[in-house]
């Protein structure tokens, strides 16, 4: 398309803030909604596969967030109190130069904040859009819980995430499914027990802990780390009062974490993240498209949400520079991008009942197959591409992260293969 558009998203988290940057960037007249006043990521860290990586780099900001990030070879899981290896992988198995890296929320926030700044994009923060109205000609504004009406755009993209209040304007009566567990989060200075690598143990499925190297948050500071555990949302307040009985069960599960354990002043140093699981059987409808968790929400067993939000921006800024009108456009993004996120939400919800319920059944048979079936070389390459953010279907993958992302060098690479 060569005719600039005006584009109203609504939330500046990691969908949106790259969203807006790359649009502005092709020469759309953007208007980026958020309901904080000071738009802040929520949260310690997460992990961006080679996928995420990949659309990172076609935004120019790969470095930046390289630098800042953790280098994660891979991941291991170990069943306690028999200390069973559940999983061990290793990116580099796939290809020797492939990681993923982990990241302080505050660290990627930063980088694709400043990258939005410099885009030429709008800002208007302290708004929270309530509801999206059509107009004349197929356009349509977005109205925030003041009453105030914005300016009519051709295209409002909902990126405010898994609690889209918008989304119903697109797939009506849509509403998350609830997991029973979610979990507490914490960050802290890396005490080194699980150098480049995601380490979990488990007690049954019922007990969760996870210990994520996380890098800085700015250059120049000391690294830090993210703890989590399992936890039901509604189990949290009694949590928080027996804090002192949950530090004891932590250290007697994992006694190298003591050190960090005893660093946590209390359960205020935790944010409870609760999970919802949604995934939009269309996209778009008239000049309205959701992207990001709006899209498609779920558990982040298999890590893979923000680095899927980076995807849905790249390719949506693909979609536009290439289709001859909005409606082709949306169409050919909705078609690009369909796959590989009903893949990613289905296995998803497979696997988090086997690593966060309280399912004894299926924590035995995690403990007791996983390791097995996983040495089987096929099964092992597809878990591997899985974790990698490199699936595009059941039995398809992306031959590289390059060539998912629509690296124009990698177009030669970018066929799907069994
Ligand atoms: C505990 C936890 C761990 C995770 N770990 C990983 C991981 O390791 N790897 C990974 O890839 N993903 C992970 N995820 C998932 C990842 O965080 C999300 O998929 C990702 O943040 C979604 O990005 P988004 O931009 O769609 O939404 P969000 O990041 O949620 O951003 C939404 C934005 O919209 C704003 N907003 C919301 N409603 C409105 C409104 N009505 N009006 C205006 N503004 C609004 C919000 O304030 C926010 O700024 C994890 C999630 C959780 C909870």
């Amino acid at each position: 398309m060569t005719r600039p558009l005006d584009v109203a998203i609504v939330g500046a988290g990691v969908a949106g803030l790259a969203a807006a940057t790359l649009l502005a960037r092709a020469g759309h007249r953007v208007v980026l909604y958020e309901q904080f006043e000071t738009p802040r990521p929520v949260g310690s860290g997460l992990m961006l596969q080679p996928s995420g990586l990949a659309a990172l780099a076609r935004l120019g900001l790969r470095a930046e967030v390289e630098a800042l990030g953790a280098r994660i070879g891979g991941l291991q899981g170990v069943a306690m109190p028999h200390g069973r290896v559940v999983f061990d992988l290793a990116y580099a198995e796939l290809d020797p130069a492939l990681h993923a890296r982990a990241v302080h929320r505050a660290a990627l926030h930063g980088v694709l904040w400043r990258a939005f700044l410099a885009s030429g994009a709008t800002l208007e923060a302290g708004r929270r859009i309530v509801a999206v109205e059509t107009r004349a000609g197929g356009r349509a504004s977005v109205v925030d819980e003041a009453g105030r009406v914005s300016a009519s755009a051709d295209l409002v993209v909902d990126a405010s995430g898994a609690r889209s209040v918008l989304r119903g304007a697109v797939v009506p009566g849509a509403a998350p499914r609830a997991f029973a567990y979610g979990a507490v989060w914490a960050s802290f200075p890396d005490i080194g027990i699980a150098p480049g690598r995601l380490m979990q143990r488990y007690v049954a499925a019922r007990v969760m802990i996870g210990y994520l190297p996380l890098g800085r948050v700015a250059a120049g500071e000391d690294p830090c780390a993210a703890l989590f555990w399992s936890l039901k949302p509604r189990d949290h307040s009694a949590w928080a009062v027996g804090f002192e009985a949950w530090r004891d069960e932590a250290r007697a599960i994992w006694p190298e974490l003591a050190p960090a354990l005893a660093t946590l002043p209390g359960a205020e140093a935790f944010t409870l993240a609760s999970y919802g699981h949604f995934t939009a059987a269309r996209v778009h409808r008239g000049p309205m498209l959701l992207i990001g968790d709006a899209a498609h929400a779920t558990s982040p067993q298999l890590g893979q949400g923000a680095n899927h939000g980076l995807l849905d921006a790249v390719s949506l800024a693909d979609a536009l520079a290439a289709a001859p009108d909005l409606p082709a456009a949306l169409a050919q993004h909705e078609r690009a991008r369909r796959r590989q996120v009903r893949f990613y939400q289905r296995a998803s919800l497979l696997m988090t009942p086997f690593f966060q319920s309280d399912s004894r059944i299926l924590a035995r048979a995690r403990d007791a197959t996983f390791a097995p079936v996983a040495a089987i070389p096929w099964v092992r390459r597809e878990m591997l591409r899985t974790l990698a953010g490199l699936k595009t279907g059941l039995l398809t993958s992306a031959r590289s992260a390059d060539a998912l992302a629509g690296a124009p060098e990698a177009a030669d690479a970018a066929t799907p293969m069994a």
